[in-house]
């Protein structure tokens, strides 16, 4: 179930600094588990002799765990009085990396839980660095476990310098470091007693001063083809808005090839004897039918949009791919890239750095990015590409690597390459 108007966040850090615990204590606190739930899973502890952990709240929830990469991951949602919030779990690296480059509901917001008694990590590096990669800039730091050192705020100190010189580092910001226990619920939806120095926002209050997203509406319009239909000696075009609105009598261009026409209708898939109420526009997030008034060539996988804020097109794409094939992606690898509902047959043409998610640094010199691993290539495609690079369109921005139907790796595109110039004369 995709409910669009939930706000995505990600919760990352070290395994074990307490990114579970945190979720079970904050959807209790915030009213968000089923009745009796934790009732039930108290009384199931006892039964089992195990001492009740708030972490066996996420796992009685995870009844779907996500095997593939096109399955969405696992979601939980809780709400705070401001909004409500879905959770894109992220247990490990390679997950981490699938969720937030193919789930449909990237995050918009993160929190980076830090064990306060074990400090930074190569791990908590790590996945503040992949944050910032992923563009996810809105970060909050749940400074956890504060139960273990007292509440002391020389330790809490320490640490959050620590961490802020490193985010500082990578050009991040943390809108917030909380010190919480995740485990006694301190300072999570509710103000703690135990931390009285402590003059800044609760995690909740510190989720709910995030900025929401531009309103998908106010977008550039963009509408990706899906099929194009003969229907009563008329040709209906078929499509989701993904950003913006389309009204009657707008003129329409089409990318790749820039045909224009105008809307001459918007159609309705109401049965027969049904009454025809037909809409003048539609927005982001409608799925709609219409005609033109010219008889263009129009095909699936092409993108229509308003004149002056088209997309971009061209064959040879610069972009960040994240791998997830079986074997290292190097020059030559043929693969099949999907934007929006374009498919394209591309050809790995170029690496032109590697980013090593361990040591966290760029390599120029790597000709190869390995399971797993993020870096820079070129793609060339036997026909242009219809993409976006603005952040906020992102039906357009991303895409999907597919090869012997699997889907391998997402990618962010981040421009049109250049064909480098004949020097050799
Ligand atoms: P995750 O791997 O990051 O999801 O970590 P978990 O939530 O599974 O927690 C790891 C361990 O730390 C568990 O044994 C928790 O009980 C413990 N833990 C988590 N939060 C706190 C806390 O605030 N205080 C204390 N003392 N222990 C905690």
């Amino acid at each position: 179930s995709s409910r669009g108007q939930d706000f995505p966040i990600v919760i990352v850090g070290h395994v074990d600094h307490g990114k579970s615990t945190l979720i079970g204590r904050l959807l209790n606190d915030t009213d968000s588990l089923p009745n009796g739930k934790v009732e039930e899973l108290r009384a199931s502890s006892v039964r089992r002799g195990v001492e009740f952990e708030w972490s066996f709240v996420m796992d009685a929830l995870q009844v779907e765990r996500d095997q593939g990469i096109t399955v969405d991951t696992t979601r939980i949602w809780f709400k705070t009085p401001k909004r409500s919030y879905v959770i894109i779990d992220a247990p490990g690296h390679k997950e981490f990396l699938k969720n937030m480059v193919t789930g449909a509901a990237s995050a918009r917001a993160a929190v980076l839980v830090v064990d306060v008694a074990r400090g930074v990590s190569e791990q908590t590096r790590r996945h503040a660095y992949l944050l910032n990669l992923l563009g996810v800039s809105q970060v909050a730091v749940a400074m956890n476990k504060m139960d273990l050192v007292d509440y002391d705020q020389a330790r809490y100190d320490l640490v959050k310098a620590e961490l802020e010189a490193y985010l500082a580092s990578i050009g991040l910001t943390a809108a917030a470091v909380v010190p919480v226990s995740a485990q006694k619920g301190d300072n999570l939806a509710g103000r703690s007693a135990a931390t009285p120095w402590y003059k800044g926002p609760t995690v909740v209050e510190a989720l709910d001063a995030f900025k929401a997203p531009a309103s998908a509406k106010d977008l550039p319009l963009r509408l990706p083809v899906q099929d194009v239909f003969k229907f009563d000696e008329r040709r209906v075009v078929v499509g989701r808005v993904e950003a913006g609105t389309i009204t009657l009598g707008d003129e329409l261009v089409f990318t790749p090839g820039g045909r224009r026409a105008r809307v001459a209708s918007f159609e309705t898939w109401a049965g027969p004897g049904t009454p025809r109420i037909v809409p003048r526009q539609a927005e982001a997030g409608e799925p709609i039918a219409i005609t033109l008034d010219q008889d263009i060539f129009v095909e699936r996988g092409q993108v229509a949009a308003l004149d002056g804020t088209t997309p971009s097109e061209a064959k040879r794409l610069r972009v960040r791919v994240f791998w997830l094939g079986r074997e290292p992606l190097k020059v030559g690898v043929r693969l099949k890239l999907k934007v929006a509902t374009g498919e394209y047959h591309v050809t790995v043409a170029r690496v032109l750095s590697v980013i090593d998610v361990h040591t966290v640094s760029e390599d120029k010199l790597a000709d190869v990015v390995e399971v797993g691993g993020i870096g820079d290539v070129i793609l060339e495609s036997r026909s242009p590409v219809a993409f976006d690079t603005e952040a906020g369109l992102r039906s357009t921005r991303r895409g999907v690597l597919v090869q012997d139907y699997r889907q391998v790796g997402g990618v962010l595109i981040q421009g049109a390459d250049e064909v480098e110039k004949e020097t050799a004369e």
